[in-house]
């Protein structure tokens, strides 16, 4: 039944993301699936990613190419310049800064993401050497 494969689909998706500690695009999560799901298409994946952001279940990522986490607590991040990895920064959010933007902006449900960037350890020590 097309229902089911395609649920069945969508919950592949999601573990590959909930799964990766790398932010994975569209194409990454795609390229881990094909193996096993040859029939899978890219668009495929596409759609049951937004699907699965609209649904709460993923936050999507405004990176340069689009990115989507499984984690949904809020916490910054931390984006090469070099290789464009995105790696998890652990630090804590601070609701002090959203309440200070809405007390400033007279606006409700005020939230921000900080994004760090740089190279990473990789990309430094590739920078480094001669
Ligand atoms: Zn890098
Ligand atoms: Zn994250």
């Amino acid at each position: 039944m097309a229902a089911t494969r395609y649920s069945r689909q969508r919950e592949l998706i999601y573990e590959i993301v909930c799964a990766s500690r790398e932010h994975p695009t569209a194409e990454m999560v795609y390229a881990a699936l094909k193996p096993s799901y040859p029939s899978l298409s890219l668009g495929t994946v596409y759609r049951n990613l937004h699907l699965l952001a609209d649904e709460g279940k993923l936050v999507r990522m405004p990176f340069p190419v689009e990115r989507f986490d499984g984690e949904l607590h809020r916490h910054p991040h931390f984006c090469c310049e070099g290789c464009g990895c995105v790696q998890d920064v652990e630090l804590p959010y601070d609701d002090a800064l959203d309440e200070a933007a809405a007390e400033q902006l007279g606006c409700g449900g005020v939230r921000h993401s900080v994004v760090f960037y740089g190279l990473c350890g990789d990309c430094a020590r590739d920078r480094a050497e001669p």
